[in-house]
């Protein structure tokens, strides 16, 4: 059932099982899993069904460190959550993400690859996947593009699925359906109260557009707003707890990582037959879109004690910049506008894009007029690269307030030196293979510059290891269940539960790590 927040009537206490807070791809991912489960289950969702123009503006903040969108731009705030304008780019972790290396600091996650796997089939099925998931052999073939037939031992090809499935839009009339979940809109979270004397979340107060307060109680609470929401939830709830809960150890909020884009170097191919056109965004005549990739392997990354990164590769002329990109965000808006969808979103952000990034977007635009295919020798390489963790990469509360009295956050973002230096070698072995293979070289092309890797920098709006997993409280916040350490019935999920990040797009093992939550909370509650 779905409800709308401004029915609930003042003062209400609403009794639940389980109460999961937000509706986005975690906490709909939860609901899906619980329906038909025999108890209550509430979901508590900030938004309505569209875009909120008096909500949004609650997602305000402040940035230090590392250029960065803003806080308010790079997550949506309504049922659906991000999922309502993300990209659908999708792979999962590699088993190499989760092991303790003892050349990255705090990394090691207190569970493997193998707990997440069994939920992989679920996540698939909910983000409309294909069952090739991500095998390189199986999209090459289907493809009929070859992949670069580099040594193993060195090098191995991925592929990205694209699908971006709106779950706000896809799963609205199942929530609706369901039996035993209650979703109540336009009712935002302002406090999670603990129990003085017991390690135990008592209850939720709750503020609804009508600004009238409810509470919730129920058995176990799961916090799923998203990665820079949920540690902001966490330092907040300070009234009984002062520094926050969960945060005994001034874990909350630290370690952020984000996946930064850039764009490193090039491949001068000096080979006419080499064809590298599998590792760009491919629509098959299967219907499915996928980007091939090339992905360091994981003995290598041991072997040279760097981080786990992935390159894919666009026709030097053909790249999208930010700025291009900003312009077809500027073509949909207006012709929203024009069927009466209402006016875009970060109009003058995209503005502000196409303007610093004139001269590319003015190139490709000749370029596609004229049909003209630039020169097909040069490839530019767009890595991802493994962000370790930071301690001091973090969110944390301003005294500045929303519209609910709850403290804003500051995000400080900031990398370490082996991130980039990572990326660097990765294309020295790329530029050997190559060269082995008489292919042609790479030509590497980054700054001397920690905040500024290329000139395409940029990022992948995924907020991750703000409430990370760790089996010690000393290092983390949650255990390898998501239960927040020293808290008997409360549970985080989404990206901030990430320990580390290595180099895939998080959704898709955000929404298996939510499909394998709701499991688990189902057994707790009907053991
Ligand atoms: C432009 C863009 C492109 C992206 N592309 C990709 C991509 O290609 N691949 C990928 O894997 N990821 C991508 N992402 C990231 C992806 O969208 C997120 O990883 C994903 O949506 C996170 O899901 P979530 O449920 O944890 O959080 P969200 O989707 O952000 O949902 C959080 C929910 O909590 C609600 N909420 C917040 N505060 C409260 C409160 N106080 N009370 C009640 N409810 C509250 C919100 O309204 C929201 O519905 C992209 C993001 C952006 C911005």
């Amino acid at each position: 059932m779905i409800l709308e927040g401004a029915e609930i009537p003042s003062g209400e206490v609403i009794e639940t099982e389980i109460c999961i807070i937000g509706a986005g791809a975690a906490g709909i991912t939860m609901s899906l899993e619980l329906t038909g489960a025999p108890f209550r289950v509430a979901v508590i969702e900030a938004g309505g069904f569209d875009y909120p123009e008096d909500g949004q503006p609650n997602y305000q903040g402040t940035r230090s460190g590392i250029d960065y969108a803003d806080l308010d731009a790079c997550r949506l705030r309504y049922f659906g959550g991000t999922t309502n304008h993300w990209g659908g780019y999708c792979r999962s972790l590699d088993s190499i993400d989760f092991e303790q290396r003892d050349w990255i600091p705090h990394s090691g996650w207190p569970i493997t690859l193998d707990d997440i796997k069994p939920y992989y089939g679920r996540a698939t099925e909910l983000i409309q996947l294909s069952p090739g998931l991500f095998d390189g052999e199986h999209w090459s073939k289907l493809a009929g593009m070859p992949m670069l037939p580099f040594d193993p031992k060195r090098f191995y090809s991925g592929a990205t699925q694209i699908k971006s499935t709106h779950f706000g839009e896809v799963y609205r009339d199942a929530v609706k359906a369901s039996p035993n979940v209650t979703c109540y809109l336009n009712c935002s979270v302002v406090d999670i109260v603990i129990g003085e004397h017991e390690n135990l979340v008592r209850e939720l107060m709750v503020v609804n557009a009508a600004g009238k307060r409810s509470t919730f109680r129920a058995k176990q609470f799961v916090l799923a707003c998203g990665g820079l929401e949920n540690p902001r939830m966490l330092l907040n709830a300070n009234k009984v707890r002062p520094n926050g809960i969960g945060n005994d150890h001034d874990n909350v909020g630290r370690y952020f990582m984000e996946h930064r884009v850039s764009c490193p170097g090039m491949v001068l191919l000096s080979d006419g037959t080499a064809d590298l056109s599998y590792y760009r965004r491919n629509t098959l005549p299967s219907g499915d879109y996928i980007e091939g990739s090339l992905h360091l392997s994981a003995d290598t990354a041991r072997a040279e004690r760097i981080c786990n990164t992935q390159f894919s590769m666009e026709h030097f002329d053909g790249i999208r910049t930010q700025g291009d990109q900003s312009l077809s965000k500027l073509r949909d808006g207006l012709k929203k506008l024009i069927s009466g969808g209402g006016w875009m979103h970060g109009f003058e952000q995209h503005l502000g894009n196409i303007i610093c990034d004139i001269d590319y977007v003015a190139a490709n635009i000749a370029r596609r007029v004229t049909g003209d295919k630039g020169n097909t020798s040069i490839w530019l390489l767009k890595a991802e690269v493994e962000q370790t963790p930071n301690p001091n990469s973090r969110v944390t509360l301003i005294d500045d307030v929303d519209s609910y009295g709850l403290r804003r956050i500051n995000l400080n973002w900031e990398t370490s030196e082996i991130d980039r230096y990572s990326v660097v070698r990765s294309l020295d072995l790329m530029g050997e293979e190559m060269g082995r293979l008489g292919f042609g070289r790479v030509k590497i092309d980054m700054e001397d510059n920690p905040n500024a890797w290329s000139r395409f920098d940029s990022w992948g709006f995924h907020h991750a290891g703000t409430t990370r997993m760790s089996s010690d409280p000393r290092n983390g916040v949650v255990d390898g269940d998501c239960r927040v350490h020293g808290v008997g019935n409360l549970h985080v999920v989404g990206n901030s539960v990430f320990t580390t990040v290595g180099t895939s797009n998080p959704t898709f093992t955000i929404v298996s790590l939510s499909v394998r939550l709701a499991s688990h909370l189902k057994g707790l509650l009907t053991a």
